[in-house]
């Protein structure tokens, strides 16, 4: 791995916690990393709250100067205006966001998210100055078919095809197949290996090394202390977004104590 993609755990809370809940697990997981002297230069640590708490993490953040991340579960594609229930990358920023997540499956799978407009949200984000965490993966069918990697890199393609270099180094992109979402299946750590590696050489051929060597590939799907210290050894996993053991905050410090490169 190269020594400049620190890794990073990300937290995806979905529609859990309301504002006071997300004030008090972010106190108990810094208060648990401090205790367990965690090196923040090591692995990065990100949660992604309902846009209702960002502001009151935003706050507790900046007063005890804490060095977790938060970022956005998703964003509007457009900047303003009469667009009732949307929420602009724009106030995201103001709100201190670091990440957002886009294209998540449970999005693509509730809402009217296709391609396009997913490709306009990785936009939206990069020009508000905060980082896409872009979620791919095949379903069950695509893995029976044997077509899961045709499959994932193709939405990889889909979405940087008209990316420039520099859009597309600010790029984390999460493996998420969608067969391994809270049903407690994980891949196995080849299977992680394999996607992140595609991922890699999709990047590589698109945008050159200097891009495919920075970008992030995070693993996704039934992630727990249990099977974190595997994935992380693959060499092209550089992380892990994390959906149900994200919500308890020991299994969440766990995984961020586990999540290191040994080759540093
Ligand atoms: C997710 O929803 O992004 C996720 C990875 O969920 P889980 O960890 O619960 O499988």
């Amino acid at each position: 791995m190269e020594a400049t993609r620190i890794p990073l755990v990300a937290g995806n809370w979905k529609m859990n916690f309301d504002h006071l809940e997300a004030t008090y697990f972010v106190q108990k997981l810094t208060w648990l990393l401090r205790d367990a002297h965690f090196d923040y230069t090591r692995c990065e640590v990100a949660l992604m709250p309902s846009f209702t708490s960002l502001r009151s993490v935003q706050v507790l953040v900046e007063a005890d100067k804490l060095r977790i991340r938060y970022g956005a579960q998703s964003v509007s594609v457009t900047t303003q205006g009469a667009f009732t229930g949307d929420v602009s990358a724009d106030m995201l920023a103001r709100l201190g966001c670091s990440y957002v997540i886009v294209g998540h499956s449970e999005r693509r799978k509730y809402h009217p998210e296709d391609d396009a407009n997913i490709v306009d949200q990785v936009r939206a984000v990069l020009a508000a100055g905060m980082r896409p965490i872009l979620c791919v993966g095949e379903s069950f069918e695509e893995r029976r078919q044997g077509i899961e990697l045709e499959f994932a890199v193709g939405q990889v393609r889909d979405v940087t095809r008209d990316l420039s270099d520099t859009q597309a180094s600010q790029l984390i992109i999460a493996y998420e197949p969608v067969w391994a979402i809270g049903t407690g299946m994980v891949a196995t750590p080849q299977t992680a290996q394999d996607a992140a590696q595609a991922f890699r050489d999709e990047l590589r051929e698109s945008f050159g090394a200097q891009v495919a060597d920075s970008v992030r590939i995070l693993y996704g799907g039934s992630v727990t202390s249990g099977n974190a210290s595997q994935l992380i050894e693959q060499k092209d996993v550089d992380g892990f977004l994390i959906g149900g053991a994200s919500l308890d905050v020991e299994e969440l410090s766990r995984i961020a104590r586990l999540t290191v490169k040994k080759t540093r």
